[in-house]
């Protein structure tokens, strides 16, 4: 029988008021404290940085193993590679089709509010300096490992993916021979995630000390200026999530929007004040699992490769910025700038990271080919992480609502699971503080 952590954690005297509360509460208030100490201390509560590292290097050190058993228990329990096949085409077309209208939202947008207007920009000779873009070509190139020990050794989850998925695929092929192998992963990726389960028990700790970080570094002097910009990029954000991804839930997926709001909760503050989307895997993956029902074998293929590609948040940034930078410098763009801008933005997508900053430097990229000033990025990038805070909780959010559609279309979805397990969980909470 499996047991659940807190049957195998040491009790630790009576259960308190913390003890009870369920892990999102716990992670809202972490949030909202650090806010909260953070703006009191100002440029002194870098102080509580550490507390944030810590949490993002347990979770990082989670994303190789778990990604990778994960992914292999995944394709092997998908015997039928046509429906591998089918999933993983699916996902695609669904990650780059709501990307192009993440980016559409951002451009309509910032051509309707102009958050650049009046900002009169000269250009000078020192332009910013970005680190170079890959070109799509290179990245497509790049997916096949050389040498998977080494991918895995440097994390690089699009090659980890191709390698999993081929060594998953050779494993069914040999039957009964390929079947220890197989079990061995089972078991290491059980096991990962149950490091997960014990990882996020830091999680209201960790998203205290960033937040805490941000919020003293980030006066209100330093926004202000800004402010249009960065409010844009959130509207734009909220939209995407809030109007769109719960409209596909219940009109393509006839799911509860609610329940899909509810179960993002945990990835969604992780990733909000950590800004990977890469380090919120094991999160996101735990929460479709657990919260969403989910089946093993979509979570694990499903996630990964929306968390490597899948950038709806960082697109709809893009067109937010590139168009506040035309209107900053008073450059004037054609229509056809605009579907470069949707075309180049999409692509780039599948190249950008899941790291903290990535889109800055892919957003070099997108300027680059409509000709737009590169000096602009030096303006972004001062106020870049209060946007990556926003744009990375729209990937997360994008990845899960992707999967919730794949999943239930294959029927691959415990509705019971993604009905009644929030309630559940209140419940459990609530009766473990009497
Ligand atoms: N930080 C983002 C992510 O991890 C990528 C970006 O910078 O846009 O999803």
């Amino acid at each position: 029988m499996q047991q659940t952590l807190d049957q195998t954690m040491p009790e630790t005297g009576r259960p308190g008021l913390w003890r009870g509360l369920a892990l999102w509460k716990k992670i809202l208030i972490g949030m909202v404290l650090g806010a909260i100490v953070g703006t009191l201390m100002g440029p002194d509560a870098e102080m509580l940085k550490p507390i944030g590292t810590l949490f993002i290097n347990a979770i990082k050190m989670l994303i190789v193993p778990l990604v990778f058993c994960s992914l292999i228990v995944g394709v092997t329990s998908m015997e039928d590679t046509r429906k591998m096949g089918r999933v993983g085409l699916k996902s695609v077309a669904f990650y780059l089709g709501t990307t192009a209208v993440a980016i559409t939202i951002g451009l309509s947008l910032a051509t309707l509010l102009a958050p650049g207007v009046g900002l009169n920009m000269e250009l000078t000779e020192a332009a910013a300096a970005g680190k170079e873009a890959p070109t799509l070509v290179q990245t497509l190139l790049n997916m096949i490992p050389k040498n998977p020990v080494g991918a895995l050794a440097a994390g690089n989850i699009l090659q980890i993916i191709v390698f999993a998925l081929g060594l998953g695929l050779a494993l069914n092929f040999c039957g009964e021979k390929g079947k220890p192998a197989v079990r061995v992963f089972e078991s290491l990726a059980e096991a990962m995630y149950k490091l997960t389960e014990m990882v996020m028990y830091l999680a209201p700790f960790g998203v205290f000390g960033l937040m805490a970080w941000v919020s003293g570094k980030y006066g209100l002097d330093i926004l202000l200026p800004l402010i249009k910009v960065i409010s844009v990029v959130y509207i734009g954000c909220l939209i995407h999530v809030l109007v769109f991804y719960t409209g596909l839930i219940s009109v393509l997926g006839r799911l509860n929007p609610l329940r899909y709001l509810k179960g993002l909760i945990n990835p969604a503050a992780v990733a909000f004040t950590t800004t990977s989307s890469s380090g919120t895997l094991p999160a996101t993956i735990k929460s479709a699992r657990e919260e969403l029902g989910v089946s093993k074998g979509i979570s694990s293929f499903v996630l990964p490769l929306g968390a490597t590609i899948n950038m709806d948040g960082t697109a709809l940034y893009q067109g937010v910025t590139a168009l506040f930078i035309a209107q900053a410098f008073g450059v004037d763009l054609e229509f056809a700038d605009y579907v470069t801008i949707i075309l180049t933005a999409t692509l780039a997508s599948i190249g950008t990271a899941g790291v903290p900053g990535a889109g800055l430097i892919m957003l070099s990229l997108v300027l680059t080919t409509v000709g737009l000033p590169l000096e602009g990025l030096a303006i972004i990038a001062g106020i870049d992480r209060i946007l990556d805070m926003a744009r990375t909780t729209v990937n997360v959010c994008g990845d899960m609502m992707v999967t919730l559609l794949v999943a239930k279309s294959e029927e691959e979805l415990d509705e019971n699971t993604f009905n009644k397990v929030a309630a559940d969980n209140e419940a459990k909470a609530k009766s473990s503080t009497v």
